[in-house]
């Protein structure tokens, strides 16, 4: 893989920067620059004819200094080491900024999930947790769901971990449906915790929230809570939200006068985030094109969709009113735009600190499981609340301190703590 589209390598340039502002000392640096330890594992799997199939798995711990591994499982045909090596330093980085007792940690099996059978699934998951189990636990290491996997297989994955085990053990996997001890809360969590940094973007900048306007980008799980949280939270409009219609295989900007009401919207989508073109038109919904939410008037931007969408062409399409842009995606800005952003005075709340709502609540989802009592939705969303508005302003202030953008204010305060906790140790 090129060095420059190596995920993992990029990765470690965005640590070396904030290495050097911090002024890091050598071995703290190259201890943060690697994987503490990772496994490599090879699954043989019964297909539903008869034959055998062999995958190939990775399960990596980056560093657990501050707690338990944490971070999903992914199931993609692309699937590479370096590309679960950085998430895995990602994951490390969020819970650190989000200041939860978790390492960071990602696991990924190279497979093509739309070819399997639901059979099939099931016995490729128990066989990852059956090689990758003897290195999971709620004290170890604590997977969730991440692309293509979901509630379905995570809770096959319990089961094979308390099978072998031979006993209940709900805190050793996050993301899992309500009756096996998933969180309340947990589906809008991402969206909310957006609406959270947001708000407290507005409030440094000096803006009255409820007279502002937001456009988004998608209307799946996260896109959903954020604009319905943008309205009823902050008593905002939204102005579009978007998403890619399958049967067409195009993107639509879906927009309406006086803002849209998700509300609606979320009754004419379906599971996969995509809107019913001709319910929303006969609603009186405007469909522009997928690229459309760019470059619409508004004060807030949200990308929450998929990643590099604002990019070095499409950044100097933003419109000038745009003040925030609030990334609720992972990855959704490319470095050429990041610079322009910065010399357009538009302030960023980088991903790991603004949809870190959800690695929250997967956090709480443990909590509780440990105590094996359960707290309302409310509970857990004010306590989602408190901790993504300590963490946003940590942020912004140590941002301000250093005289750096948002991004390196967020990467200064994740890697100081680790960083701490290594000493602390004695690691370093
Ligand atoms: P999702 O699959 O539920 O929804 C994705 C949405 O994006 C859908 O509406 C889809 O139609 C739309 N979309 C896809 N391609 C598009 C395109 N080219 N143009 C416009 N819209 C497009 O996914 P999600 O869980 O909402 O995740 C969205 C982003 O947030 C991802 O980057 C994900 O990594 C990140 N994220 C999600 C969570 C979480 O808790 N779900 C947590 C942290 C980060």
């Amino acid at each position: 893989m090129l060095e420059e589209l190596n995920p993992f390598a990029i990765a470690q340039k965005q640590l070396d920067q904030a290495a050097e502002i911090m002024g890091l000392d050598s071995a703290t640096h190259e201890l943060l620059r690697w994987p503490l330890r990772e496994l490599h594992v090879t699954l043989p799997v019964r297909m539903d004819d008869g034959s055998t199939n062999v995958y190939h798995g990775y399960r990596v711990q980056y560093n657990d200094a501050r707690g338990p591994a944490k971070g999903g499982i992914r199931y993609h045909p692309n699937e590479t080491v370096d590309t679960v090596r950085a998430l895995a330093a990602w994951m490390t980085w969020k819970t650190a900024v989000a200041d939860l007792p978790l390492g960071g940690g990602k696991g990924g099996i190279i497979c093509n999930p739309k070819e399997m059978s639901e059979g099939e699934k099931e016995r490729l998951s128990r066989a990852y947790i059956r090689q990758v189990g003897r290195i999971l636990g709620p004290d170890l290491d604590i997977p969730a769901p991440d692309v293509a996997t979901n509630a379905q297989v995570m809770s096959w994955m319990l089961d094979e971990y308390e099978a072998i085990k031979g006993y209940h053990c709900p805190g050793v996997i996050t993301g899992k449906p309500l009756p096996l001890g998933g969180s309340a809360g947990r589906g809008p969590a991402t969206g909310i915790g957006t609406v959270v940094t947001i708000r407290e973007a507005l409030k440094r900048l000096d803006i009255n929230a409820s007279t502002t306007t937001a456009a988004i980008q998608g209307f799946g799980n996260v896109a959903q809570s954020a604009a319905i949280g943008y309205i009823d939270m902050l008593g905002g409009q939204v102005v579009c939200v978007s998403c890619w219609d399958h049967k067409d295989r195009a993107s639509y900007t879906y927009t309406k006068k006086g803002g849209i009401d998700p509300h609606f919207l979320v009754t004419i989508t379906d599971a996969y985030g995509t809107i019913d073109k001709e319910a929303a038109m006969d609603a009186g919904y405007e469909v522009l094109d997928g690229d459309a939410w760019i470059g619409l008037e508004a004060d807030v931007l949200i990308p929450a969709a998929i990643e590099n969408v604002v990019t070095g062409e499409t950044v100097k399409r933003i419109h000038p009113k745009v003040k925030v842009l609030a990334e609720a995606a992972n990855g959704p800005t490319t470095p050429e735009a990041d610079e322009y952003l910065r010399g357009h005075d538009i302030y960023v709340i980088p991903d790991f600190l603004c949809n870190a709502g959800g690695v929250t609540v997967s956090y709480f989802e443990q909590v509780q499981n440990a105590y094996g009592y359960y707290w309302e939705e409310e509970t857990v969303h004010e306590r989602m609340d408190k901790k993504m508005t300590a963490a946003f302003h940590g942020v912004h202030e140590t941002a301000q301190k250093h005289n750096v953008h948002n991004r390196m204010g967020a990467y200064i305060v994740a890697v100081a703590r680790v960083a701490e906790a290594c000493k602390l140790r004695g690691w370093v």
